[in-house]
């Protein structure tokens, strides 16, 4: 459907749904001047009726036919069904036998632009697939509906359903019923469901398939190497950590997904929270040569939540910038607000950075700016994606400010 007519475009449309009036009014003007009307006159008579005729028709939308009443339900109020169809979301044009749209609804009109009365249908809906269907319903009398999409201005997934009234009009002619349903959302979220079952799939299968190669190497060409048995039996722990690692994260989204419309009911001192946390991570810290930098107020910092989803969020924050910016050497963590003002935690780390393009991206799950990288530092690239899904359990936000080479700071607000 083409939304942005101009007004010319507009015109151009009346003037062909009144193609048959015009050429009368053509015939008619001749008529006046064969009976002694000046010819002058009888054109200007005849481009003012046509002004009117085009113009005027230019802000009336398409309205539903006169519908025959039958005697006894001569008291029904015909604007009520009108206003029915109005009030629903879902567009819908009334076509008559013609092709010809002789009533839109809001949404129509929202979703397609304004439709002249009397326009054809062909004018305005482009696919075939919908033109098809709709002759065949008007030849036949059953009901039709296809799946068509849009592109523009963005991509949509409509069920376009056809339907005979079940009324005619005043001059007998019947009418069919041409609706829309919406289901991209329904269709990005299938699309989102088997990507991340593909992914998944995938992140399993690589270390899976490395085990059984292993096994395979023992128990034939190393059966008798010991030095090989204890060099690959350390490969397939490593691997077999790997898979552990990502199915305990799989299961903590899909727990998180359950809870995520429950507000959390505890209320979480921070202050220590950072303290253990910090003292978790001093053996991977150590490991990797980062200092961690703790800046805590001496008072408590309270906020409401869960402590153990809590914990998870600052492990992951803090965990990432030891990894991802282990270059920098050293790791702030440090508490501000309270006191009326939005509790603040953020985590600070001088490492190199992550592109503008990627930052809003990086909380997807599965999702990471270099996969090997990730891999080789024991990443899941579901951390981020289960940290977002906590804070929204605990209406807090996670803001991210980065600088290519500079470093990092991740801010959860409360
Ligand atoms: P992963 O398990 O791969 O660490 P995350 O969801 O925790 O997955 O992070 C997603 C991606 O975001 C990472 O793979 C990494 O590319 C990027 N990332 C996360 N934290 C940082 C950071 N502090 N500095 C640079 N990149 C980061």
């Amino acid at each position: 459907m083409e939304d942005n007519l101009t007004v010319w475009d507009r015109i151009a449309e009346r003037a062909r749904a009144e193609k048959w009036t015009i050429g009368l009014s053509i015939a008619a003007t001749a008529g006046l001047v064969a009976f002694g009307v000046h010819v002058a006159a009888a054109i200007l008579l005849w481009a003012l009726w046509l002004a009117v005729l085009l113009v005027g028709g230019l802000s009336a939308r398409a309205r539903p036919p006169q519908v025959a009443v039958p005697a006894a339900a001569e008291t029904v109020d015909l604007a009520l069904p009108v206003a029915f169809l109005d009030a629903l979301d879902a567009p819908i044009l009334v076509v008559g036998e013609d092709e010809r749209v002789v009533f839109q609804n809001t949404a129509a009109e929202k979703a397609f632009g304004t439709i002249l009365p009397q326009t054809e249908l062909s004018g305005r809906v482009r696919s075939p697939g919908i033109l098809d269907m709709v002759r065949e319903t008007i030849a036949t009398g059953k009901v039709n509906q296809i799946e068509h999409s849009e592109r523009f201005p963005s991509e949509q997934v409509y069920i376009v359903r056809v339907a005979p009234a079940e009324t005619s009009g005043a001059d007998g002619e019947r009418y069919f019923l041409l609706s829309y349903r919406d289901i991209s959302q329904a269709r990005r979220i299938d699309r989102m469901r088997s990507d991340f079952v593909a992914n998944a799939s995938h992140e399993l299968r690589t270390p899976l398939a490395s085990l059984r190669g292993f096994i395979e190497t023992l128990q034939g060409p190393a059966r008798n190497d010991p030095a090989a048995h204890e060099r690959f039996l350390g490969i397939m722990h490593e691997q077999s950590t790997r898979m552990s690692r990502l199915v305990d994260d799989l299961l903590s989204l899909s727990r998180l997904e359950l809870r995520s419309h429950i507000a959390p009911e505890g209320s979480v001192d921070l202050v220590p929270l950072l303290g253990h946390v910090r003292d978790a991570l001093m053996p991977l810290a150590e490991e990797l040569d980062v200092e961690i930098l703790l800046d805590t107020p001496a008072e408590p910092l309270i906020v409401q939540g869960d402590r153990d989803e809590l914990t998870e969020v600052v492990e992951n924050l803090i965990e990432n910038a030891c990894k991802y910016g282990q270059e920098g050497k050293k790791v702030e963590v440090w508490l501000s607000g309270g006191g009326g003002k939005p509790v603040e935690l953020s985590v600070k780390d001088y490492g190199p950075g992550i592109p503008a393009e990627h930052v809003p991206r990086i909380t997807e799950r599965f999702y990471r700016i270099n996969v090997e990288a990730s891999r080789s530092k024991k990443g899941t690239g579901l951390g981020l994606a289960i940290v977002k899904h906590i804070l929204t359990r605990h209406r807090a936000r996670l803001i991210v400010q980065s600088e290519v080479g500079k470093g990092t700071v991740f801010t959860v607000r409360f």
